[in-house]
């Protein structure tokens, strides 16, 4: 991506988000009487690798999320899946635990207190599937978007004290470009702030993938870009079992698996979006790869099945366990 297209990219994102009235993008909100919910945890084997889906809690957006398609158009998606489209728009995050050969992976982060009540609940999650921080030797991150790597920093120092961080080139190289940052539009700003400093906490220990890269074990990056030029998913291999971990690649089951041209108001090139989420979902249908999303709801996994001249989503059956 070159740095003319990003500014231009930036800057349809930023009137995008101007757009939003009430999306506060790190939120000071706080509920000062919202009891905790129990944690909530899903295992999900893969081959020899254990996955363990941990919700972080839920996003509220308020106003239009999505772009590049009629409102109408997304009214009838919604009411198609009995979602109300007056309604505030809900979207999940499930952050991956992954336990494979000996080590202790996470995928994404949550969002620790950036957003308010509904959401930080990772830590809490992590706890009751019996890992504490220091016990995650890696974090593999999708992309440096506030919802995935909020969790990475406790009091500005590294939350995971000895986890290497993997994350891709490309998004690292974006978020910590001083040119890139300064044409960013105003409301944008706070994102690049805490992607350069969550980089700069783990410091050494941040180590940048390229495409197709095995960051670990049985564990392969794949180049999903447009919603954040270096957004990434995580191939999972074991035997013949394999699934895809992946970030904003869909944002929403309930729209985007129907109608995947529907770009999402955060898309940083979001032509570029809609042009990966149809070439990835024609790949997930052809075959059958299972696949877990930060944003799908949870517990965030399932299979894309191809439905006319568009795809389903369609939730795997609940593992009683
Ligand atoms: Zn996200």
């Amino acid at each position: 991506m070159t740095l003319r297209l990003s500014r231009r990219a930036l800057l349809a994102a930023g009137a995008a988000t101007l757009a939003v009235p009430r999306l506060d993008l790190l939120g000071i909100a706080r509920a000062q009487d919202t009891a905790a919910p129990a944690p909530l945890l899903y295992r999900i084997p893969v081959g020899e690798i254990e996955v363990t889906a941990i919700s972080d809690g839920f996003l509220v957006l308020e106003g239009p999320v999505f772009t590049g398609i009629d409102a109408e158009t997304v009214s009838t998606a919604l009411s198609e899946a009995f979602i109300d489209p007056a309604a505030p728009f809900h979207a999940g995050v499930t952050a991956h635990l992954v336990r494979s050969g000996g080590r202790t992976l996470l995928v994404d982060t949550g969002t620790s207190d950036l957003f308010g009540p509904t959401l930080g609940r990772l830590t809490a999650g992590l706890a009751a599937a019996g890992v504490a921080p220091e016990d995650v030797d890696a974090v593999l991150i999708t992309h440096l978007h506030p919802d995935h790597i909020g969790g990475l920093l406790a009091g500005g120092a590294p939350a995971f004290p000895n986890a290497t961080l993997h994350v891709a080139e490309a998004e690292r190289a974006f978020w910590t470009d001083p040119a890139v940052a300064s044409a960013a539009p105003e409301p944008m700003r706070p994102m690049f702030d805490r992607a350069a400093a969550s980089l700069t906490a783990y410091g050494e220990r941040v180590q940048p993938f390229a495409d197709g890269a095995e960051v670990a074990p049985g564990i392969t990056a794949m180049a999903l870009p447009g919603h954040t030029p270096g957004h990434t998913g995580f191939r999972l291999s074991s035997g013949d079992a394999g699934m895809l971990i992946f970030g904003d690649a869909v944002n929403s089951a309930a729209v985007q698996f129907s109608h995947p041209e529907a770009a999402f108001v955060f898309d940083i090139d979001p032509a570029l979006a809609v042009a990966t989420r149809a070439r990835l979902l024609d790949m997930l249908a052809a075959d059958r790869l299972r696949i877990a999303g930060t944003h799908m709801p949870f517990p965030a996994v399932g299979h894309v099945a191809r439905r006319g001249e568009a795809y389903a989503w369609v939730p795997e059956d609940w593992r009683y366990q």
